[in-house]
């Protein structure tokens, strides 16, 4: 078969569902509980508590929620907005298309500010909106802090200041799924109104948990805003953290010992530690691609992102094929090209639980052999000769990484 597993470990270095630390493996390998008994509530008390932590906030209020980044999303803009608001949002790549496509189907009336792919958020666009809207019919910013298919990250801070700038009430809603717990993130300092990110991202823990953060202002919001929502209202949230028993519906009891081991893992190293962490394998992970003679996606290194890098392979490569080869040949997992960049990039994803040697050992080094491998055959074929490369060897007989 085309696809079997090979020998070795996985090496998961797509941008998301990253690799488990152990610790938060061990912790979820337990029984069910009964959410009803006081020891569950107990937990999440705690947890809610923590989990502002990772969100720079002290007067958020968060829910933990049984979905993933796409129903974060849903959270944020059905518990905040009203069918025909007007929101002002940011096309730079893949995550935030969908998001888009979110918006439109909910029934906003979406503003799309569209960038090249590789660029970030145009605030300039923002600037001039936000100085014509007096009246104030922009009810939300939308944007994606981290766009994971072109590693682009965008500045937050900047968009404050533009909102304070114009004194515009506008909300500001961060998708934060491929940033928060590894890139430098604040929510009340940026007066960020709604910040969400999912369990499979930095935080390394399986997919299944979308956490959503909300301000004040974004709660006060959600009195009045008349989109339709059951499962994700924060209202029946609120009403349950009341009375203490903090579940309006069945909690998945060992996502939440897995995520109180990830906080403690967080805790532990201290979370502008991870921050730092990040930019160290960011800045590796940037310096090989320049080693590499390659491009990076992103267009200006205000963007560099230090979770994801997509790197742009010479117009002789099919980046699909590296992908292949490298799952088939190494158990490495990169990222693949999406949409209008399929082909034309792979992305490196360097966040989670990773140290340098994981990153410089496993990713760097099988993509050098590979690129190697790929230039090899492709002077040959100029030259008019076949090489065998190891792609059509067996397995047993390709030489290791
Ligand atoms: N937002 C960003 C930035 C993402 O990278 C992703 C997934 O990769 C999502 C949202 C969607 O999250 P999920 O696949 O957990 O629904």
């Amino acid at each position: 078969a085309d696809y079997v597993y090979g020998p070795g470990r996985t090496h998961l270095f797509v941008p998301g569902p990253v690799n488990i630390p152990d610790p938060v493996i061990r912790a979820m390998n337990r029984q069910n509980e009964d959410y009803r008994s006081p020891a569950v509530p107990a937990l999440t008390k705690i947890l809610l508590e923590d989990v502002k932590k990772i969100f720079k906030t002290t007067s958020g209020t968060p829910f933990i929620i049984p979905t993933t980044g796409t129903g974060a999303w849903e959270s944020a803009l059905t518990n905040t907005l009203s069918p025909g608001d007007r929101i002002v949002s940011f096309l730079i790549g893949q995550f935030s298309l969908l998001w888009i496509d979110q918006q439109q189907r909910l029934g906003f009336n979406v503003d799309v500010v569209e960038s090249d792919w590789g660029r970030g958020a145009d605030l300039d666009v923002l600037e001039a909106k936000l100085r014509q809207d007096t009246a104030h019919t922009i009810k939300a910013i939308a944007i994606v802090h981290n766009e994971t298919a072109t590693g682009v990250t965008n500045n937050l801070a900047t968009v404050r200041k533009l909102l304070d700038a114009y004194r515009h009430p506008a909300l500001v809603l961060v998708d934060g799924v491929s940033s928060i717990c590894a890139l430098d993130f604040r929510m009340d300092e940026w007066g960020v109104d709604v910040a969400l990110t999912g369990s499979q991202k930095a935080l390394s823990m399986p997919t299944g948990l979308g956490i959503v953060c909300a301000s004040p202002k974004a709660l006060e919001a959600s009195k009045t805003a008349k989109s339709v929502r059951v499962f994700f209202d924060w209202k029946d949230y609120l009403k349950f953290y009341k009375m203490g028993t903090y579940w309006p519906y069945t909690p998945s009891i060992q996502l939440l010992y897995g995520l109180r081991a990830a906080l403690d893992l967080l805790e532990e190293e201290g979370l502008d530690n991870v921050i730092k962490r990040h930019t160290r394998l960011g800045t590796a992970t940037r310096l090989a691609v320049e080693a590499w003679g390659l491009k990076n996606c992103t267009q200006k290194e205000e963007w560099f992102s230090n979770t994801v890098t997509a790197v742009v392979v010479p117009s002789y490569i099919d980046s699909g094929e590296i992908v292949k080869h490298a799952w088939k040949r190494y158990n490495l997992s990169l990222g693949l090209g999406l949409n209008k960049i399929a082909g034309k990039v792979f992305r490196i994803g360097h966040l989670g639980n990773l140290n340098e040697p994981a990153v410089s050992h496993y990713a760097i080094r099988c993509l050098e052999v590979m690129l190697k491998e790929e230039r090899q055959a492709f002077a040959a074929f100029r030259s008019g000769f076949k090489v065998l490369d190891s792609r059509s060897q067996k397995p047993s007989e390709r030489p290791a990484c």
